[in-house]
């Protein structure tokens, strides 16, 4: 199955996408995450994405395009793919689906996960990365423990913008150009709310719910 899990900055997709991707046998595909690996290529086109991330504008619809197309198109993903922070405007939701039926696969669910805009100010800032491993934790929510984490807590980092100004402008377009997306999931009948405001595992304890109500 494919999924898509949806929802604002620091609502918690990717750790939740770490969890499925652990139980489920599945991938993640975080196009935040092919964006920053795209930027360390240093190359013309990672100084463009970089300084729209940094404004907390979206990349292009087309830059986007060409990241899925290579994952969608291998054989190794097909039908295990956890989608996070993609689809994030209309065109992007339209041409998902055409690819998905281009390339013989199902979207399952959309899980929408919600929270309050105060906690996700505060967790974004509270956010902290692994340079090395990639797993996502939180300084106030979530720190880093022994039994979780195997790197040394010097690689954990604030992504650049996971500042107080950046994340106003990421809101407005989630609020803008994001979130008009669920009325296009709602009509397909494969839309799934949940409370994101709740701790890690009773969120995951629900995500678990709903994939196990779907079947194969
Ligand atoms: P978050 O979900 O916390 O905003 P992400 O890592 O998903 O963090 O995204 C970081 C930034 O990468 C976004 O603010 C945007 O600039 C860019 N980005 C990620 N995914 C997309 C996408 N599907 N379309 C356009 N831009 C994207």
């Amino acid at each position: 199955m494919n999924i898509i899990l949806f929802g604002p900055p620091g609502v918690g997709k990717g750790t939740q996408a770490d969890n499925m991707v652990k139980n489920f046998n599945l991938h993640k595909i975080s196009t935040g995450d092919l964006l920053r690996d795209e930027i360390k290529k240093n190359t013309d086109l990672s100084k463009k994405i970089k300084s729209i991330i940094d404004k907390g504008l979206l990349v292009s619809d087309e830059t986007i395009s060409d990241l899925i197309v290579k994952i969608l198109s291998k054989k190794i993903y097909f039908n295990r793919l956890i989608f996070d922070g993609y689809p994030r405007n209309l065109n992007q939701a339209k041409s998902l689906d055409l690819l998905i039926k281009k390339y013989n696969q199902k979207i399952s669910c959309v899980l929408n996960l919600n929270i309050d805009k105060e906690s996700i100010i505060k967790r974004v800032l509270g956010r902290l990365v692994c340079a090395k491993c990639g797993l996502t934790f939180n300084k106030y929510f979530d720190p880093p423990q022994k039994e979780k984490y195997d790197c040394n807590l010097k690689y954990l980092k604030t992504r650049s913008d996971d500042n107080k100004n950046t994340i106003k402008n990421r809101l407005k377009i989630y609020t803008n150009k994001t979130l008009p997306i669920l009325d296009y999931y709602a009509d397909q009948r494969i839309l799934y709310k949940i409370d994101g405001t709740r701790k890690i595992n009773q969120v995951y304890g629900e995500i678990c719910d709903i994939i196990g109500s779907l079947g194969s």
